[in-house]
């Protein structure tokens, strides 16, 4: 069973606030969400609710999302 909460997350690259709905399974498993505000994006592939404006590019997103919470598979490149 799926619950979905709306929750007001900060853009990734710049922090301008998103109203989401995020979507955890019954064991608080978090599964996705939705930008309800228009011009921003879902950012996935980081297993938790995170936005950015649509703007911005993949690039400018990932670095920024990889600077914040590491990178989700891959290669350990942190100095
Ligand atoms: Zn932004």
């Amino acid at each position: 069973m799926a619950v979905a909460k709306g929750e007001a997350h900060g853009c990734i690259v710049c922090g301008k606030l998103y109203q989401l709905y995020v979507v955890h399974d019954a064991d608080g498993n978090y599964l996705g969400s939705k930008v309800m505000t228009a011009g921003g994006k879902e950012v996935t592939g980081y297993n938790r609710p995170l936005v950015a404006c649509e703007r911005h590019s993949a690039d400018e997103i990932g670095m920024a999302a990889d600077r914040v919470y590491g990178r989700p598979s891959g290669p350990e490149e942190d100095e």
